[in-house]
């Protein structure tokens, strides 16, 4: 991490796992390059690779899309596209779309929008309204993966990269471990292997807290969605956002312990649960069963 006499007199950062301050343009650098390390570990390239990223228009998607096409997009042989999953979300996904679409026109990217209504025919607030057994969250969640990745292989994408952050990954780890689903702890990305049908999914913001992708979106003057989801509240994640806001609090570099700490154990864990063949269900997506889980969850709600 590179300071400077600037970074002293005018911090606009304090980096409180490290314990230094950094000016704008070396609190810039120092997203940059873990980022440029990020994707360097995660992606194999040789050229003429496809990179989608699921953009919903929100600060750390915003920034994922930003950095991927600075990092990647001068690379000839290479393409980006974003692509935006419109859940049907009223007084929310709306005023986020048109967001997305000036980002990608500043950054002369294609965008791709694809919706619940047209691909399963209904919606997120259709779907909130009904008596229902599982949280709003865990449909949406479903839903949404399964139409980014049906977005991304229309697109032949090489990779889907996300905009998780350092906290969303440990919040992930440590809340599949408290339900102790060590098979889907096994399963989470960045993927390591191609399996036919998915889209690999990187992680470039796997280690930048979102405070960080916050205050970087912001010096970089970029336009982002932050209007929060009216079904947030229900969401079982928040919970571990709590805990884990409060273990950085009072332990700072907390959330990079956990993903260290799963890194080391990941090699051990991919043993336990070497990846499973995948079948194809009817709708054409793969699926550990015939059946994959949208379509169970669709026909639950018929
Ligand atoms: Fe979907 Fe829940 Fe996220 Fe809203 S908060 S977009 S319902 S997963």
């Amino acid at each position: 991490m590179t300071v400077c006499d600037k970074c002293r007199r005018e911090a606009a950062a304090f980096i409180r796992y490290s314990g230094v301050h950094l000016c704008k343009d070396h609190f810039c650098e120092f997203v940059e390059k873990r980022v440029r390390h990020e994707l360097r570990d995660q992606l194999d390239l040789k050229g003429g690779e496809k990179i989608a990223v699921a953009v919903s228009g929100g600060k750390d998607s915003t920034v994922a899309l930003h950095l991927v096409a600075e990092i990647l997009g001068k690379r000839r042989n290479l393409e980006i596209c974003a692509i935006t999953v419109d859940e049907g979300i009223s007084n929310y996904r709306e005023s986020s779309i048109p967001i997305v679409e000036q980002n990608c026109r500043t950054l002369g990217l294609e965008h791709i929008i694809v919706s619940f209504r047209d691909l399963y025919g209904t919606t997120m607030d259709e779907i909130a309204a009904k008596n229902r057994k599982l949280s709003t969250c865990s449909y949406c969640g479903v839903l949404r993966r399964a139409a980014m990745n049906r977005a991304a292989k229309d697109w032949n994408a090489t990779y889907l990269a996300t905009g998780l952050n350092l906290d969303d990954t440990a919040q992930s780890i440590l809340m599949n471990f408290a339900r102790g689903d060590v098979e889907r702890l096994a399963r989470l990305g960045p993927h390591e292997k191609i399996q036919p049908g998915l889209a690999p999914r990187i992680q470039p913001l796997r280690r930048i807290p979102e405070s960080e992708t916050t205050l970087y979106a912001m010096i970089k003057g970029l336009r982002f969605h932050d209007l929060e989801c009216p079904y947030a509240l229900e969401a079982l994640r928040n919970s571990y956002r709590k805990v884990i806001i409060e273990l950085e609090d009072r332990y700072p570099g907390t959330r990079h312990s956990i993903v260290r700490s799963y890194d080391l154990m990941l090699p051990a864990l991919r043993g336990m649960f070497p990846q499973a063949r995948l079948q194809t269900c009817a709708c054409g997506e793969p699926s550990l069963s015939q059946k994959c889980k949208a379509c169970e969850l669709i026909e639950s709600l018929k």
